[in-house]
């Protein structure tokens, strides 16, 4: 069940017909929305389109996220379409985008603030949010009815998060519905700090240039906090600017310093993540600053850049001119999911196409796995053995099939319980 939205069905009574069926959008009653990754989010417009007209609940950090991000998604599917229109190659007669900046707009009226103790009363259920350490204003979201109980995890952080606090440990729960994103994998115990430091020394030295393909929400603000550390321990030295090419980014990271107590570090450090971060605003200045990087004699720089796996965005200006020259690094801190461009990179490729091109590939390349803001297969379990009690039953989702089963196997394995990975499109009644 990769779910585009993180509402548990839980609000649908058992016994309605809608349970049974999957419910219809106009017979529900409300969302609960973990976080704001489009993952997540990024499906409530099409929802309301379909008759979704109830309140959507989540945090104010995930409410101010939302609305970054619904509105970016919404545009670029306009401009898709629109190119697809005027290319010819959509393989409708009209190409229409899932929803528009007017529908997403539309949905976020529905956002229905939520108490600060996070907790709600919707008729005779009860539901209580807990940070899940993941993203800014992300929760795991507990639901209980009539003596029985739901747990739903959301996206799991990890433990030592650069800027998140350690997820909290929700209220037990007779259904677990746990994600798996790293299901099958642990990430190698690396100090993210010191890698990037490395990184730099090495790239500056030879005169080149550090390119960071970055997501704009979350990942760009850990850059900035390491990059700022490293400046003030003197490892970056301060005439080597730091661009951040992302007005998303931009506004996600001014989101990051007004709900700098939901952080892990200080306000006075939140507030310095901006301290000398020069923001490319403009496509065009976006493009001449990608040509003037790989100049000759030209001076190296920091580029934070998205899209996070080079699929689209601005970072494409960037890879296109830097990554056939030696001297420079791109490093990858996020997930690379398969079939991408970044992906590809990362797998050594020494040509990717971009814009119809082929684009040597001579830069240095690296992948950083200190950025993740997933816990990992170990994580996720640590997660579930601190509930207060096992549950009676727990569902894994929101992974690839490999990961979901993986995770499954050592949930059965290593903790007893009984666990599953439902089939897509499922319905379970508790
Ligand atoms: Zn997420």
């Amino acid at each position: 069940m990769s779910s585009a939205l993180s509402a548990p069905p839980a609000l649908v009574p058992h016994t309605s017909p809608a349970a049974r069926e999957g419910a219809p959008a106009q017979q529900l009653d409300a969302v609960l929305l973990s976080h704001a990754h489009l993952d997540h989010c990024g499906y409530l417009p099409a929802l309301r389109r379909q008759g979704f007209k109830g309140p959507i609940y989540a945090t104010s950090a995930t409410s101010d996220l939302c609305e970054v991000l619904l509105r970016d998604s919404a545009h670029l599917q306009e401009e898709d379409a629109r190119r697809a229109n005027r290319d010819g190659t959509s393989r409708h007669d009209k190409a229409q985008p899932l929803y528009s900046v007017r529908e997403a707009e539309a949905t976020l009226k529905q956002f229905a603030p939520l108490p600060r103790d996070g907790r709600l009363r919707l008729g005779q259920t009860d539901v209580r949010f807990t940070p899940a350490g993941h993203l800014l204003g992300a929760s795991s979201i507990h639901v209980s009815h009539s003596g029985r109980s739901l747990l739903f995890s959301g996206d799991v952080g990890r433990v030592g998060d650069l800027l998140m606090p350690t997820p909290q440990v929700p209220p037990a729960a007779d259904v677990v519905m746990i994600e798996s994103t790293y299901g099958n994998r642990l990430h190698a115990p690396e100090d993210a700090q010191a890698r990037l430091a490395q990184i730099l020394r090495n790239t500056l030295k030879r005169g080149g240039s550090v390119l960071l393909p970055s997501f704009a929400v979350g990942r760009a603000q850990a850059l900035l906090l390491v990059l700022q550390r490293l400046r003030n321990a003197g490892e970056l030295p301060l005439d080597v600017p730091i661009w951040l090419d992302s007005p998303m980014a931009e506004q996600a990271t001014e989101l990051t310093i007004k709900h700098a107590k939901l952080l892990r570090i200080s306000a006075s450090e939140a507030r310095s993540l901006t301290d000398r971060v020069h923001y490319v605003t403009k496509q065009a200045q976006s493009l001449k600053l990608a040509a003037s990087l790989a100049a000759p004699r030209a001076k190296p720089a920091v580029v934070i850049s998205a899209s996070g796996m080079a699929t689209g965005g601005r970072v494409l200006n960037y890879l296109e001119t830097l990554a056939p020259q030696p001297q420079h690094h791109i490093a990858f801190p996020g997930f690379q999911a398969g079939g991408t461009r970044g992906a590809r990179i990362v797998a050594g490729e020494r040509e990717v196409k971009i814009r119809g091109r082929w684009v040597p590939v001579n830069a240095e390349i690296s992948h950083l796995d200190g950025f993740s803001g997933h816990a990992d297969a170990d994580g996720l379990l640590q997660w579930l053995r601190a509930l207060p009690r096992p549950p009676e039953q727990v569902y894994v989702v929101h992974g690839e099939p490999a990961a979901a089963d993986a995770l499954r196997s050592r949930i059965q394995d290593e903790l007893g319980w009984a666990v599953r990975v439902p089939q897509h499109g499922e319905t379970v009644t508790w």
